[in-house]
């Protein structure tokens, strides 16, 4: 019986002259295709000899050499909502870029570009010197360069400064920056020595003083971006850091993490320090990344001292870890918009979600819950209510942006089916879960009908 429809299945060759396998051939080449059948026709005899086949049809078989190749074609990489209420998602790729900075990354890419080449001089140039004077003017250093990610920018630093030699670091600064990041694997993988020193709640600036050896290459300061040590506690006052650096000729290290080159006090915000703060303070070196608080594409900046500057672009490191041209592109059109301090809130896509007022959430908020409770009928509880949005990646722990929700209950659904089918809409909606409902926060959300799911997805 088996045997009989095994024998059957029509043989690769005979299935290539078909009208429609062709056809195929012509849009997406005979090797996808032939590939296709191959893992049809396994299928196949797999579903026979398991008793679950009895019939070929070669329409069908070349139907699904179709899907198959649509399929693979599909990108994986895709536009989702964020609905989550968090603004700098990680999982989510961070930022969403400026259109002069989106513009600027798509010319580079059409294009050949002067990345490492002085027109002027008609010779090889640097690749840091279109963004090396803007972060300059911006932070107040007097020398910077750019790598892959800030894990990257502190890598770099401490490989170049205190190679084979002990850096310093308070206990209360350990920190782990979502999964791969911490501190004390950056250091070894850095070939550094860590040295701990203070308590998780209390570290001065004399428990550093008592740490130093000759062995000492830097004294490391770690901004706590991503949670907050709160009532009975003390961290070394930078000022202080500062002159035990000057005065041991040790460079004075900061990674500041999420890194505003603005104070967004004063758009109302909770405030985060600011590089050029920290600069005129005296700090030697100091990291942050270019996706969090700066609201551009992923990568590390270091600022700091001209002369340990130079020294980390001599590292064999820097060649590993720098930027592409696309990259340079995107800062170079994002530190021209900060040098204008009165557009930037309107033309920075991240402080315009994290300055929007209510009243234009509500009317988005409303608009969406119209349009879902026509969708759902009385299958689900649709409201709109108060919320916070938080910032995320380690900006600003702890505080809370007030925003406009809305929750949903489905009379059938659980709370996890009913996120499943948002997640299913193309593009996918992403929300969060609480208790027995599914929330979607409209701070990141333009119009209304972005969460709207496609009247073919409700069941
Ligand atoms: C986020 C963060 C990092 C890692 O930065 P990436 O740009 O994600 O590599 C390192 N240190 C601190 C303090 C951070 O907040």
């Amino acid at each position: 019986m088996n045997n009989s429809t095994l024998q059957k299945i029509p043989s690769i060759d005979k299935l290539l002259q078909s009208k429609q396998i062709q056809e195929s051939i012509k849009k997406h080449s005979r090797e996808r295709v032939v590939q296709a059948l191959r893992s049809i026709l396994k299928n196949l005899r797999n579903k026979i000899i398991e008793n679950n086949l009895r019939e070929i049809s070669e329409e069908k078989i070349a139907t699904e050499v179709e899907s198959i190749i649509d399929n693979e074609n599909r990108s994986s990489l895709k536009k989702v909502i964020n609905a989550t209420g968090t603004i700098i998602h990680t999982n989510l790729g961070r930022s969403i870029l400026p259109d002069e900075a989106i513009e600027a990354m798509s010319n580079s890419a059409s294009s050949m570009v002067n990345l490492e080449y002085d027109i002027e001089k008609g010779k090889r140039g640097s690749r840091d010197s279109h963004l090396e004077s803007l972060i300059c003017k911006l932070t107040g250093a007097e020398a910077a360069t750019v790598v892959n990610n800030n894990a990257a920018a502190l890598m770099l630093t401490l490989n170049s400064l205190a190679k084979r030699k002990e850096v310093i670091i308070s206990r209360g600064e350990l920190v782990e920056i979502g999964g791969s990041f911490r501190i004390p694997e950056i250091m070894k993988a850095s070939s550094c020595k860590m040295v701990e020193v203070g308590t998780t709640n209390k570290t001065r600036s004399a428990d550093f003083e008592e740490a130093l050896s000759e062995k000492t290459g830097i004294i490391l300061k770690v901004h706590t971006s991503n949670y907050r040590v709160v009532g009975f506690t003390e961290s070394a006052d930078m000022k202080k850091l500062v002159a035990l650096g000057k005065k041991n000729d040790l460079p004075v290290v900061e990674d500041l993490g999420s890194g505003a080159i603005i104070d967004l006090s004063q758009y109302g915000l909770p405030r985060e320090p600011v590089v050029s703060e920290r600069i005129a303070a005296g700090v030697d070196i100091v990291t942050f990344s270019g996706d969090k608080l700066l609201g551009g594409p992923q990568a590390g900046i270091i600022v700091g001292k001209k002369a340990l500057i130079k020294k980390l672009n001599k590292n064999p490191l820097k060649r590993v870890l720098r930027v592409d041209k696309i990259t340079v592109a995107a800062l170079e059109a994002l530190f021209k918009l900060y040098l204008n301090k009165e557009t930037i809130k309107e033309r920075l896509p991240l402080l315009r979600f994290m300055t929007r007022p209510l009243a234009e959430m509500e009317k988005v908020a409303e608009d969406a819950s119209k349009k879902l409770k026509l969708l759902f009928g009385n299958e689900a509880i649709i409201e709109i209510k108060g919320g916070v949005s938080e910032i995320g990646s380690g900006s600003l722990p702890g505080e809370e942006l007030p925003t406009k929700i809305i929750t949903i209950t489905h009379k059938k659904l659980s709370p996890s089916k009913l996120a499943k089918l948002f997640r299913n809409n193309d593009p996918p909606i992403i929300g969060r879960i609480s208790g027995d409902k599914l929330i979607l926060d409209v701070r990141c959300i333009e119009k209304g009908d972005e969460l709207v799911l496609e009247k073919s997805g409700i069941i």
